[in-house]
């Protein structure tokens, strides 16, 4: 079959095929293996190459077309039993750890901010078969404007002190966001974690005190101070304390290296290193560190890269992903920081 004959097939059979896998891996896939072989890069359905005459590889991707800050996920098998799963991928795509489910493999991958509109090439490679199999495929990101908004913060933000102790604890937040759970660790969709007005959008520019243009990589959240917040979904808090610039801020791990992270808070209700459900309370809103009024700046990374909160919620893309029970012998192991 030529590729753009298969390309069209699969397109074809997307929608249903997805909902018709995803249906069936709830069904047969509780408890998911672990993960198998180191994560590369981006996705859709493509060409194949192989040198054995086994079943076709399919690849998937939803959303097909996603924005700078969107994620997709790419969804790919058949895969083997064994060996390793590569994916390799352009500039300004970062991806999760792969997550096997049976016969299949995903992967979220998150759109940088900075990744212009246009085609992606994709490069799956399974190791396992008789012999090496790889297909490829292309990712497209659509265009997608962002606000640009001028403003002056106090001097004391830029000040020696901040210079000193930002570094440092950019690191610790940075290290907070490298994710010790490979698999999932939630179950259900994301949720909003505080229903008030949005104040600032995700990717916004901002040219702060007339210095260079800085992006804005989460998204905020006005509120009385003391409004309650809550867990966008379950996971691990891997960060819970006071910092400078970010104020109280809790950082949670969802699995796959997703993490929602929660700042300016008035109070932290949560400790480190204990698993946080659905909807549990973390903390209340305030103005704590740099902020300029009370007010929830709310951020999801994949990795360090910061993705698009309200997409999580509005499109739920992470809803093809077989959810595992979350194994209580699995988040005992998490590493403390
Ligand atoms: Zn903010």
């Amino acid at each position: 079959m030529g590729a753009p004959l298969r390309r069209f097939r699969q397109r074809l059979f997307w929608g249903a095929g997805l909902a018709l896998l995803s249906l069936l891996m709830l069904l047969s896939c509780a408890s998911p293996e672990s993960p198998a072989g180191a994560g590369g890069g981006a996705a859709s359905v493509g060409e194949e190459h192989r040198d054995t005459p086994e079943a076709e590889l399919l690849l998937w991707l939803d959303p097909a077309r996603p924005a700078p800050g969107d994620c997709t996920v790419l969804t790919a098998g058949p895969c083997p039993p064994q060996g390793s799963i590569r994916l390799e991928t352009e500039a300004g795509l970062v991806l999760s750890p792969p997550h096997r489910c049976g016969d299949y493999v995903y992967f979220i991958i998150g759109i940088g901010l900075e990744v212009p509109p246009g085609t992606q090439e994709l490069r799956l490679f399974l190791e396992g078969f008789a012999g090496r199999r790889e297909i490829t495929g292309e990712l497209q990101v659509a265009p997608c404007d962002f606000e640009t908004s001028r403003f002056s913060v106090p001097v004391k933000w830029t000040d020696e002190e901040a210079a000193r102790r930002l570094p440092e604890e950019q690191e610790r937040v940075r290290r907070a966001r490298q994710g010790a759970a490979p698999a999932p660790l939630w179950q259900q969709p994301f949720i909003m974690p505080l229903e008030s007005r949005i104040s600032s959008a995700y990717g916004a520019v901002r040219i702060i005190n007339e210095g260079a243009p800085r992006r804005h990589t989460g998204l905020d959240i006005a509120a009385a101070r003391g409004s309650p917040v809550v867990a966008m979904n379950a996971g691990v808090v891997r960060l819970a304390a006071p910092l400078l610039a970010q104020g109280n801020t809790v950082i949670i791990d969802h699995g796959m290296n997703l993490s929602s992270s929660y700042l300016h808070l008035d109070s932290i209700a949560v400790a480190e290193g204990v698993h946080v459900s659905r909807g549990a309370l973390i903390g209340r809103v305030g103005e704590s560190g740099f902020a300029s009024g009370p007010h929830l700046h709310w951020e999801v990374n994949l990795g360090e890269t910061p993705l698009n909160p309200l997409q999580l919620i509005s499109d739920d893309p992470l809803r093809w992903l077989p959810g595992p029970a979350v194994n209580p012998a699995r988040i005992e192991a998490l590493p403390h920081l």
